[in-house]
Order: structure tokens, then C-alpha cells, then sequence
């Protein structure tokens, strides 16, 4: 089972439409695909037509459970996406009181982990949607993901978050076993800007190491597959912005140690 985090500490700067772009391609290639909503905002739970206000949800479940002693198996939880093969656990905007609830409680920051054990013959791949703030379900995915992409908006002011979040990133490492492996993927790159072009360049010197070396551009098709309640990557695969999305998981699965046939997976994406 392949778990990957999509974070970053600044809002709408593409996680949600990361998570559920990688997601549907994942899924049209045939892989068992499970997608977490750790942002209480619910924005990918919204996404698919679930209601993050509701007073139960797959996550805050697994979290109150945990915290009274109980390790739930989270499978019966997972809901349907509109995308055959992708299930979503949903949040709830109650997640927002855990920090209060549970932060400081001991072994807290691994409910997550722990949870997705248990489903490792379920699901190929895991995708968690991360909320743009450090506490008690940021530091969940951290611990529970093998790698981590950092979606960076390329304009001025995403620097400055972008070195909160690799912060953030360099304090986890140090409590992990195992090497966190992080990729910085460029998004919302408008071509025509000043800001864009520069922020890239910046970026690239900067981060040469972790870059993704292709750019998400902007695509005003990725509102109307959320409008739609689909992942553009399925309902629109030949689009600009599902093209780039397909060459940034091409480019992961030959970059990184991810599990599974590799190579078919490849082949079934292009
Ligand atoms: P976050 O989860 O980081 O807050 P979102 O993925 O929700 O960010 O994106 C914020 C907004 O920008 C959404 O309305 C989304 O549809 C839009 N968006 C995201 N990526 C792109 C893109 N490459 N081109 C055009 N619009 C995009
Ligand atoms: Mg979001």
C-alpha cells in the first residue's frame, strides 16, 4: 500500500485538487484507491457530495474511538466516490475541536496509521487530504505517509508558506524511522504572469532537489469537474491540466520507491 500526504500549510493552493486529480487517475488505472479528508473544512468530502456538517463521519469516528480505548477497523466507514475503485473517508467540521479534545493525549498522532494497517489488503494506494494547519491530524498524515507532495502556488507570497511547511516537514522527519520522501509540485502556473515565472524560477533554485520538474497550469476545466463532482483526470483525461497531472504521477512512480507494479501502472496512465 502506497500512502501519500498532500500538504501545505497555505489554502487553495491545489491539495484537495491534487489529492482527487492523482486519485482518478489512480483509480482509471485500475488500482484500489482510498482518499482521507483530513481537512475538517470537508472540502473533498464536499467535493463528492457528502456533507461535512453531519454529526458523523468516517475520520472523527475513528478519532473518538481511538480515544476511548478502541482501535475501529475503518473499511465500513470508507464511503463511494463518483469514480469506480475510489472510496473516501470523510471528514467532518467536528474534526476541528480534536486538537482541543486529543492533542496532547499520548499516541494520538498515530490513530491514522494505525488505522490504515489494517486496510493494507484493501486499498493500493492512499491519498490524504491534508488541512492547512499544523495540529493534531497534519501531524497524523506525517507520520502515516511514505511520501509527502507539497502542492506550491506559483505566486509572491507562496514562498513564505512554503518554509512554514518545510519546517514543519524537517520537525516530523526527525521522530520518523523511515525518511519522509517530499516532492514540491508547482501549481496554478499561469504561463502570461511575471509572478509565475518568477515564483517557478525561485522555486527551482531554491529547491532543486525536491522539485517536481513540470508545472500544473492553471485550467479553468478543474471548476467545472468539481462542479461536476468528478476528478478532471476521469471525465476529462485529454484536458491541459489532467495531462499535467498524469506526467507529475508518471514522473512519482519513477522517481520514488512506490510499491506495485510499477511498470504496467505506467503504461496504463500515459
Ligand atoms: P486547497 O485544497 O489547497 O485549498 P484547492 O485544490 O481547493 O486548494 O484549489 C483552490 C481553488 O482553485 C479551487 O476552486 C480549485 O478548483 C482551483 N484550482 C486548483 N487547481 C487549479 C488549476 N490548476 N487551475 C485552475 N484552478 C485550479
Ligand atoms: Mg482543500
Amino acid at each position: 500500500m502506497n500512502i501519500v500526504a498532500v500538504a501545505n500549510q497555505k489554502g487553495g493552493v491545489g491539495k484537495t485538487t491534487t489529492t482527487v486529480s492523482l486519485g482518478g487517475l489512480l483509480a482509471r488505472a485500475g488500482e484500489r484507491v482510498l482518499l482521507l479528508d483530513l481537512d475538517p473544512h470537508g472540502s473533498l468530502t464536499s467535493y463528492f457530495g457528502y456533507n461535512p456538517e453531519g454529526s458523523d463521519s468516517g475520520l472523527y469516528t475513528l478519532f473518538q474511538r481511538r480515544a476511548q480505548g478502541q482501535a475501529l477497523n475503518p473499511l465500513p466507514l470508507a464511503v463511494e466516490t463518483s469514480v469506480e475503485g475510489m472510496s473516501l473517508l470523510c471528514a467532518s467540521t467536528a474534526m476541528a475541536t480534536l486538537d482541543r479534545q486529543l492533542g496532547g493525549r499520548e499516541g494520538m498522532g498515530l490513530v491514522v496509521a494505525e488505522s490504515l494497517a489494517m486496510l493494507r489488503a484493501h486499498y493500493s494506494w492512499v491519498l490524504m487530504d491534508c488541512p492547512p494547519m499544523l495540529g493534531v491530524l497534519m501531524v497524523n498524515a506525517l507520520a502515516a505517509c511514505q511520501h509527502l507532495l507539497v502542492p506550491v502556488q506559483t505566486e509572491f507570497l507562496a514562498l513564505k508558506g512554503l518554509e512554514r511547511m518545510l519546517r514543519t516537514v524537517s520537525m516530523v522527519q526527525r521522530s520518523r524511522t523511515r525518511a519522509l520522501d517530499v516532492t514540491l509540485v508547482p501549481t496554478l502556473f499561469d504561463r502570461r504572469t511575471r509572478a509565475s515565472i518568477e515564483t517557478l524560477r525561485q522555486l527551482r533554485g531554491d529547491h532543486p532537489d525536491e522539485i517536481w520538474p513540470g508545472v500544473i497550469p492553471v485550467d479553468t476545466q478543474f471548476r467545472e469537474a468539481s462542479r461536476a463532482g468528478q476528478p478532471l483526470t476521469t471525465m476529462k483525461p485529454s484536458s491541459r491540466g489532467s495531462k499535467a497531472y498524469a506526467q507529475l504521477l508518471d514522473w512519482l512512480l519513477e522517481q520514488t520507491p512506490l510499491g506495485g507494479n510499477i511498470h504496467s501502472l505506467r503504461e496504463a496512465i500515459r
